[in-house]
């Protein structure tokens, strides 16, 4: 084996491999960077025990005490943040700006934010009047699921495993983390710090493999009490099926086909730079990218226009190079299933306004996973480019006519993660909103968060609601004791 770093699992307080690895690949230029260990079937078996037994240590101990640990956690975070950056850019050809500003900050932010929210998860209590004439008191407390596990995509990695990882923890449950096998970097980077803060042994485990193997031992292994998944639907389906003969709670944030909708009242130019904005960010590898544009028929072509200048206008290269937006996409077999979408949408009778291809460097980028941001117009509502998640820069624009046809329009769709609504118009913006069957509605903006706000999808996007108290209730059992006075 060559010099590479090899990439390993954290069981137990401890660094250990199989011995049998996988290459991890730099998406810029094709190149090996690392190679990943991929966790063995004795691995998992030890990981949960490890886990189990730290309930003993991390579920029993103080919250205060606990939630200190997850600070330090935070604190070391911020300390090797160049680190973070380095290796999380190398995993995705993320821009050196997202990493910078989005993903490695709010990875530290989900640690601070949900140690501090933490000891605040108070129980209910309250005060019963009984038959006999007497009162009862019913108090609630909330103890700790156990062993959850956790199982993590590649598109924000750090970012929305520690969006999982920090309030399980900070409620008193052991770990164990299954990050995509695309981007295991933050998340090796990520048991270091948890071994050298010293989290107890066995309260934050991590196997790394595909998920075909690992993700899905982990999912059916006994002592495991519940499952947090992010990632396709098509794996959420497989999940559930392998967690109900234990009748595991499941947390489910899947797929979406999310719609902006742009009413002829908008702001022109906020509404363009918008939608470049939520189509385009992360080469629209995040769950909540727009891939259909709705956009009133009188602005239509006005609207078509801009989006185009913005869409050429991106710079796409090396993540750290001055003024890059886009990188390349995550892997080479992922350009090549957008590049097949791309295809589709011709023979399904597409416009290309701009984009639809590979852009050429005639350098090393050129075995890179690139590909071009593109526009489309001309299909139906049903054209499977319309209807299936895409995830990749990519967005489909229709006109429409009046409000109760585009809420229909972009109700139709087996997904319902989130949308955007851009109208200067207060009443419309508070009529339409509520009557989109999604889990997230922004208007005027996209990707605006605040960690306390419900976070989650309906239909084929998910189950439940990840945030503030939403997590906590998640990963906490409220146990109710009845007293009669
Ligand atoms: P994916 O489902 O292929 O993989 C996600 C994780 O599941 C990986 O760790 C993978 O190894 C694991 N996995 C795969 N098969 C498994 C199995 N049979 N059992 C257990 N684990 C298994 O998803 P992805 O390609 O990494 O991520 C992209 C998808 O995630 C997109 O559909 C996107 O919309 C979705 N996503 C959703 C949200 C959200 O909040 N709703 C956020 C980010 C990404």
């Amino acid at each position: 084996m060559s010099e590479l770093p090899v990439l390993t699992s954290y069981i137990g307080g401890k660094f250990v491999t199989s011995g049998v690895s996988f290459d991890n690949v730099n998406p810029v230029n094709g190149q090996v960077i690392a190679h990943i260990d991929e966790a063995s079937l004795e691995m998992i078996n030890t990981a949960v025990a490890s886990a189990r037994q730290a309930q003993d240590t991390w579920g029993k101990m103080p919250v205060k005490q606990r939630c200190a640990l997850l600070h330090k956690v935070a604190d070391r975070m911020a300390e090797r943040e160049q680190e973070f950056i380095d290796a999380e850019i190398a995993d995705t050809g993320k821009s050196l700006h997202q990493v910078q500003t989005i993903d490695i900050p709010r990875g530290t932010a989900n640690f601070r934010f949900f140690a501090d929210l933490a000891q605040f998860n108070s129980g209910e209590t309250f005060i019963t009047e009984t038959p006999d004439g007497s009162k009862a008191l019913n108090y609630s407390v909330n103890k700790p699921l156990g062993v959850v596990g956790v199982i993590s995509p590649w598109n924000l990695p750090l970012l929305l495993a520690t969006w999982k990882i920090a309030p399980a923890m900070a409620c008193g449950n052991s770990v164990i983390l299954k990050p995509s096998e695309e981007t295991s970097s933050t998340a090796f980077l990520l048991a270091q710090v948890m071994d050298e803060v010293g989290i107890p042994a066995g309260a934050f485990n991590l196997i790394l493999g595909r998920g075909s193997a690992v993700g899905d031992a982990l999912t059916s292994a006994e002592g495991v009490d519940a499952i947090t998944f992010t990632g396709a639907s098509a794996t959420g389906k497989r999940i559930m099926k392998s967690v109900a003969d234990q009748v595991k709670p499941i947390s489910f944030e899947l797929g979406g086909k999310n719609s902006a909708i742009v009413f002829a009242d908008a702001d022109l130019t906020k509404a363009i730079k918008g939608v470049a904005r939520s189509s385009f960010t992360n080469c629209g590898q995040v769950c909540l990218c727009t891939e259909k544009v709705y956009v009133h028929r009188a602005i239509f072509d006005l609207f078509v226009e801009g989006l185009k200048q913005e869409a050429n206008q991106l710079k796409i290269g090396y993540p750290c190079d001055d003024g890059v937006f886009m990188g390349p996409l995550v892997s080479s077999t992922h350009q090549q299933k957008v590049l097949s979408y791309y295809r589709l949408a011709e023979d399904e009778g597409a416009t290309f306004v701009t984009g639809g291809g590979v852009p050429r460097f005639n350098d090393e980028r050129d075995n890179g996973a690139f590909i071009e941001p593109t526009i489309l117009t001309g299909l139906s509502d049903t054209a499977r480019v319309n209807q299936e998640e895409i995830f990749g820069p990519v967005c489909h624009i229709s006109p429409f006519e009046d409000e109760d046809e585009v809420i229909a329009r972009v109700n139709n769709t087996q997904y319902g993660l989130a949308a955007a609504v851009w109208t200067e118009n207060l009443s419309r913006a508070h009529r339409v909103s509520p009557q989109l069957d999604v889990g997230l509605v922004w208007v005027n903006t996209w990707f605006l968060r605040d960690l306390r706000a419900p976070f989650g999808g309906v239909k084929l996007s998910g189950i439940g609601r990840e945030g503030g108290q939403h997590s906590l209730a998640f990963y906490s059992e409220p146990i109710n004791i009845c007293i009669k006075i």
